[in-house]
């Protein structure tokens, strides 16, 4: 690994540079709320923000994505969709939100490989910005992360005053700067210490806490406790928590089609929609609210950290900002945690 700095004045310059070999994704304002977009220009990039509204997974997992296209009747044909050869960089993301494109990687990459998300998730470099003021609901540092956690990303860039300390973690990320190298100093021991301070001074300043210690187990044991139909109860079924949630990639496929044409379209689904279950012949194994609140935590914190090791979530607390009912994850698994059981 390599440690860098650039000077705040200089980024706008490399930018450019990058974007004569890559597409760069980053944050940027519209009405009001910071979404990840292609830019044109370093002016559209927003860096005072907290976090995108939707997460930079739509890059990745994209809300709707063509699959294939066909004709229908007697010449009837499938065509494939060709794969972009450009490469991207998302620029400015957060490390929980690097950190949920590892996590869903094991369902896209794992028994079945999808090569929709693998060709973009292969084509693109993460440049990472670490937090420098935590969200009221924050609680990464709960979930193995941090506000400067860089072990999801190709680079991380930290800001220590009037420059940016530079982790350079991957080959990707060296391939990304290796036509600017000009534009970085060597990092100090100084440099370093500053970024240490830094960090662990946003660390301390997160408030919000998840204890999720043997809550696998113990969730094995309380299937069927009244906590979930209580939980349940004042649950819209909007579904915002798991659209806005990174990790979560629940999908569904559609064919659109005139009477000649057609494509078979992949959209973002959601656990949350009592139609999501329902199977061919009408049965729902999920047919109440309560089971499909239960299946949000239990797919979360049960189900796959036994198929893959590790909690879906990053606690990035965008479901507990937009929950319009104040439903609160955290407050489920401290709830979880006191069923006697
Ligand atoms: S469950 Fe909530 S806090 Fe956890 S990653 Fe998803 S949106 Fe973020
Ligand atoms: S955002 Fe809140 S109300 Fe909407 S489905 Fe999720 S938990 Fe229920």
């Amino acid at each position: 690994m390599e440690t860098l700095t650039l000077e705040k004045n200089k980024l706008p310059q490399l930018i450019k540079k990058i974007q004569s070999r890559y597409t760069v994704l980053a944050p940027t304002k519209c009405d009001n709320i910071t979404l990840f977009k292609p830019i044109n220009d370093y002016k559209e990039i927003n860096l005072d923000f907290l976090n995108s509204k939707v997460s930079p997974k739509s890059i990745l997992f994209c809300q709707t994505e063509t699959l294939f296209k066909f004709k229908q009747g007697i010449s009837a044909e499938v065509k494939s969709v060709d794969f972009p050869n450009s490469k991207n960089v998302i620029f400015g993301i957060r490390p929980c939100d690097a950190k949920s494109f590892s996590i869903v990687d094991f369902v896209f990459k794992d028994d079945f490989v999808d090569p929709y998300y693998m060709n973009k998730r292969e084509n693109t470099v993460l440049i990472g910005l670490s937090c420098i003021k935590p969200g009221v609901n924050c609680f990464c540092t709960s979930m193995n992360g941090g506000p400067a956690f860089a072990e999801d990303v190709d680079i991380l860039l930290t800001d220590i005053g009037d420059k940016y300390y530079v982790e350079i973690k991957t080959s990707k990320g060296n391939e990304v700067v290796k036509t600017s190298k000009d534009l970085f100093s060597k990092a100090s021991s100084s440099d370093k210490n500053k970024k240490q301070e830094i960090s662990e001074k946003v660390e301390k300043a997160i408030t919000r806490n998840m204890n999720t210690k043997g809550i696998v187990e113990k969730l094995d044991k309380i299937f069927e406790d009244p906590i979930w139909k209580n939980i349940s109860l004042k649950c819209l079924g909007c579904g915002i928590c798991t659209y806005q949630c990174p990790t979560c990639h629940c999908f569904d496929i559609q064919d659109e089609t005139t009477l000649s044409d057609g494509a078979r379209v992949r959209v973002w689904d959601t656990c949350m929609n009592p139609e999501y279950t329902v199977h061919a012949s009408g049965h729902n194994p999920r047919p109440a609210r309560m089971n499909r609140t239960r299946n949000r935590v239990y797919h979360k914190f049960n189900y796959y950290p036994k198929n893959y090791n590790i909690i879906a979530c990053v606690g990035c607390g965008r479901c507990i900002n937009d929950c319009p009912v104040n439903i609160d994850i955290i407050d489920i698994i401290d709830q979880a945690r006191e069923v006697k059981a």
